[in-house]
């Protein structure tokens, strides 16, 4: 019987889940940063600016949702200039959109005075000292998940960390494997990290995001979210669910298994891979005629791993289109695919 694995309920919505506004220290205004969205075909854009969650309800309406959030980070060092520091950027995306504090806000962390306007009265009064430490940034995504927040580790190549910085992190809902802001300044995030951490049976969801604070930083990478409806909760859900993949291009229209044998449907590309946790990878590629289905039978695949060969079995998808630009699917575990 066919399943799908990417929901086929709903609409697409493409969504920008990291920018940042002149609330923070981006160029733009709220307003702006919807204009220019919206007329490049965006429904949803996340509001994340630096060290403090402030909701944008009023640019909410029936053709845009403002998801309310904020990036926080934490340095390994105050000693010398900010270059040499390690860095934690996590976003935090609230399942309310009237939330105006979070719980591991540290006034410490602010380094822009016009920010201080935005710190409500409930803000002030829950305070807390974040540490560059694993296990506090661990309690970190805990009391953001414990709020319903879903938490997102963004940019670990610009942020200077290596597997030791991310390996043991624990219930992140999100991972950046491509950033606008970063890439278009030479940073280039991989995939490596998603794979690490989903080799641990860790179900993070891959991200593509602008984290735009000026005009050149925007419109690169984006998720295109599978929802029943356009409003906040609907959104919302949809992204804790995983039901979104993220892109710098290419579409996924369907990806579907039936019998052992994975379906997907997508925008013409170049390449379409589907990767495992081990080192089989089904790929097929065509670069004269380029690829709007492809079927891989992964049946003997699917009987292999039932005997246990390996310990978090999944499968994921990776397009790229002729001029190099790709999308990721989220990974299925094999409950999922069986
Ligand atoms: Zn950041
Ligand atoms: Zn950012």
């Amino acid at each position: 019987m066919k399943k799908y694995l990417l929901s086929n309920i709903g609409n697409f919505y493409k969504a920008n889940l990291h920018v940042h506004t002149n609330v923070s220290d981006g160029a733009m205004s709220p307003e702006e940063i919807k204009r220019i969205y919206m007329e490049k075909g965006y429904s949803v854009v996340a509001f994340t600016d630096h060290e403090i969650m402030v909701p944008h309800t009023e640019l909410t309406d029936e053709h845009f949702v403002a998801l309310t959030s904020t990036e926080i980070s934490t340095n390994n060092r105050t000693d010398c200039d900010f270059c040499y520091a390690k860095t934690y950027h996590l976003n935090i995306y609230s399942p309310d959109e009237n939330k105006n504090c979070f719980s591991t806000f540290d006034k410490s962390k602010m380094w822009l005075e016009h920010s201080y306007q935005y710190i409500t009265d409930e803000q002030e009064a829950m305070q807390y000292n974040r540490i560059y430490d694993i296990n506090d940034v661990n309690k970190v995504i805990k009391m953001a998940n414990d709020e319903g927040c879903l938490v997102s580790y963004n940019h670990p190549v610009w942020s200077l960390q290596d597997y030791s910085d991310y390996a043991e992190l624990c219930g992140l809902w999100g991972i950046e494997l491509y950033n606008t802001g970063c890439a278009r300044n030479g940073y280039f995030d991989t995939a490596q990290p998603f794979d690490d951490l989903l080799r641990q049976g860790k179900g993070v969801f891959p991200l593509a995001t602008d984290d735009a604070h000026l005009l050149r930083d925007c419109f690169g990478g984006f998720v295109m979210i599978r929802a029943e409806k356009l409003t906040y909760d609907s959104i919302f859900n949809a992204l804790k669910n995983g039901d979104f993949y993220a892109s710098t291009g290419p579409e996924i229209h369907e990806i579907s298994i039936d019998n052992g044998v994975v379906k997907i449907l997508t925008s013409p590309v170049a390449f379409v891979g589907l990767s495992t946790e081990n080192r089989h990878l089904f790929a097929k590629r065509d670069e004269e005629n380029l690829l709007t289905e492809v079927n891989f039978d992964i049946g003997w695949h699917l009987d292999m791993l039932k005997q246990g060969i390996s310990e978090n079995p999944y499968i994921r998808v990776t397009l790229m289109d002729e001029k190099g630009n790709t999308a990721y699917s989220r990974a299925y575990f094999l409950n999922e695919i069986n």
